[in-house]
């Protein structure tokens, strides 16, 4: 008798397929929505001092303290509402998944969104109902959004704001006529708070069922993997039972205290980010046949003529350039790629090899 992983590995998490990261050694990286920028010297001497008189022997601070107080400074995060750290946002979505899962238990998320919530609903045993954006503008459809919430009786609702990978931002109004109306969580992912407009921080505490997430990746520091979730101490409370005990590892806290320390010089490169997005949307508007949405994160969404975008993506590969091929992925998405704003240098050769693509050369 063999015994094989299809006798015990449960069946949706045979079905599933391991989140993707394709290689990108010697490759202009604009796939990922990292920061282009490294630290400036007075910070990188800084920091080898802190790490200097930094000891891994003992464990990390469980709860994060330090860090936390730091960012409950310069995040604006309102006073009395609570904070827990993640190893990134991702380990915060699995957190808040596994203490609401339960048989027939629904995480809803509109689609296309970030596919994280969906694979996390499936590792907890939890379903997954998803609702389709409106086609015309990745706007909510609201009238699909409040009759779903009445149908699945969701636990947890994950609205990105903005949403990855579109780009935009939903109406205010919409998110709060679904706070209004959810019978659970809302959690509202803003990851690219950095690059965007709006934010929800300061409606803490006028719903109960509010929390926003948040993360260091796309303002700077995806390396570290921090991401931290605020809202109602209660409800953090019972969150904190099902974190790890030391999530955090010590060299992650004190270069995060130290880093947001001298958060003007992240806000600094994420206003030159916004920049970049600026030009760089107008540059993708002037090329004939492609189709550019609104952004309100620090990338791009955008549409090639139909059939092409297997090729765009490989003929931007081989001269050097990695971005998302989103086509494929979602019915809606269909002829899609998002590319990353980067350094200007990084979105000059991007559109270089754009435009010699679409002029056929
Ligand atoms: C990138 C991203 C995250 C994940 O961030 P990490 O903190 O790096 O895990 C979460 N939500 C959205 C919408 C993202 O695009």
């Amino acid at each position: 008798m063999s015994l094989k992983p299809n006798d015990w590995i449960r069946p949706e998490i045979q079905n599933l397929s391991a989140y993707h990261v394709p290689p990108a050694e010697g490759l202009i990286k604009l796939d990922a929505m990292e920061n282009p920028y490294t630290w400036p010297d007075a910070l990188l001497d800084e920091w080898l001092l802190r790490l200097k008189t930094t000891s891994v022997n003992r464990y990390p601070d469980p709860a994060g303290t330090q860090l936390r107080n730091r960012l409950q400074e310069t995040m604006c995060i309102p006073q009395g509402q609570g904070i827990l750290l993640g190893n990134g946002s991702d380990e915060l979505i699995q957190i808040i998944a596994m203490a609401v899962s339960g048989k027939g238990r629904v995480v809803m998320a509109p689609q296309p969104s970030f596919v994280m919530y969906q694979m996390i609903a499936k590792f907890v045993g939890m379903r997954f109902e998803s609702v389709p954006l409106r086609a015309v503008d990745f706007s909510l459809d609201m009238n699909a959004m409040l009759s779903a919430i009445e149908q699945w009786y969701p636990a947890v609702i994950f609205l990105a704001y903005p949403n990855n990978p579109t780009g935009n931002h939903w109406d205010r109004s919409d998110i709060e006529q679904i706070l209004e109306a959810a019978p659970g969580l809302v959690v509202v992912d803003e990851a690219y708070a950095p690059f965007a407009a709006d934010s929800f921080m300061s409606s803490l505490g006028r719903y109960p069922n509010l929390l926003v997430m948040r993360t260091l990746s796309k303002l700077g520091l995806a390396g570290l993997r921090l991401g931290y979730l605020c809202g109602p101490q209660d409800w953090l409370a019972e969150f904190d039972k099902v974190r790890m005990p030391y999530n955090i590892n010590t060299l992650t806290q004190v270069s995060a205290d130290m880093a947001l320390a001298h958060a003007g010089v992240f806000q600094e490169q994420a206003e030159d980010i916004k920049l970049g997005r600026v030009q760089l949307l107008a540059d993708l508007q002037a090329l004939p046949g492609i189709e550019v949405f609104p952004s309100d994160a620090n990338f791009i969404l955008f549409r090639v003529p139909v059939g092409k975008a297997g090729a765009v993506h490989r003929a931007l590969m081989d001269s050097g350039i990695l971005i998302k091929l989103l086509s494929g992925s979602d019915p809606m998405l269909v002829d899609c790629l998002r590319v990353t704003v980067g350094a200007p240098a990084e979105n000059q050769a991007f559109m270089t090899v754009l435009r010699r693509i679409f002029s056929g050369g």
